[in-house]
């Protein structure tokens, strides 16, 4: 997973330098902003502004979808290690003083299938690294009732999330998502499959790519 690390400077009020209890959990937040352009590197820039620090907030990592002209991207704002304010539940409250944050992005030009996706992998990274199990991923909703992530909540998909996400921990190198996409260009184009699924468990945007197309195209039917 290739991950742009872009940390808000220390000493802002968005970045407290706290230390991050566990941490024992993720939480996982849309970003609410469905404009062209609000992609993860925009949510990067947002953070470093003085209107994030005013508020105070912060997260640790925005994923995008991409688009047809450029990869996904994550980008990382804070230390694992760092608590950031992002849950809602006050200076001391467990989501925002024992949770890392995930912002999945909604921006229009970019993909959104595709964002989930990277997010759910990024998830399982997480929750394996710190040997967490599925349990522990929160939405943010869990910690204030706030309605996010709104998109996977509206559309009553977060089970169907939590199942991506327990696929990337059973060490699926390459995602449903994609190998259907591989399985309908077989029957399409005649590629060879075992070629494709070997060529995506090496690059995940090769993946990404199959996915995005075979949506591209049946669009255009
Ligand atoms: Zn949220």
């Amino acid at each position: 997973m290739n991950i742009i690390k872009d940390f808000i400077p220390e000493g802002r009020r968005n970045r407290p330098g706290l230390e991050l209890a566990g941490p024992d959990y993720v939480t996982i937040h849309d970003t609410g902003n469905p404009s062209a352009y609000a992609d993860a590197a925009a949510h990067a820039a947002y953070l470093q502004t003085d209107t994030a620090a005013s508020i105070p907030a912060s997260w640790h990592f925005t994923v995008d979808g991409g688009s047809i002209e450029r990869s996904p991207q994550i980008y990382q704002h804070l230390p694992l290690d760092e608590v950031g304010w992002h849950a809602g539940d006050g200076r001391s409250g467990p989501g925002n003083r024992s949770s890392i944050g995930i912002e999945i992005c909604e921006n229009e030009d970019g993909d959104r299938e595709i964002a989930e996706m990277f997010a759910a992998e990024l998830a399982a990274f997480i929750l394996e690294k710190f040997r967490l199990d599925i349990s522990r991923i929160k939405q943010h909703y869990d910690w204030n009732g706030k309605n996010c992530p709104r998109v996977l909540r509206g559309e009553g998909r977060w089970e169907e999330f939590l199942e991506r996400v327990k696929g990337y921990m059973a060490g699926d190198k390459v995602p449903k998502r994609a190998l259907e996409a591989i399985e309908y260009w077989q029957k399409k184009i005649g590629i060879d499959p075992e070629y494709w699924k070997e060529q995506a468990s090496q690059n995940e945007h090769i993946g990404w790519l199959l996915v995005l197309m075979q949506r591209i195209h049946q669009r255009e039917r």
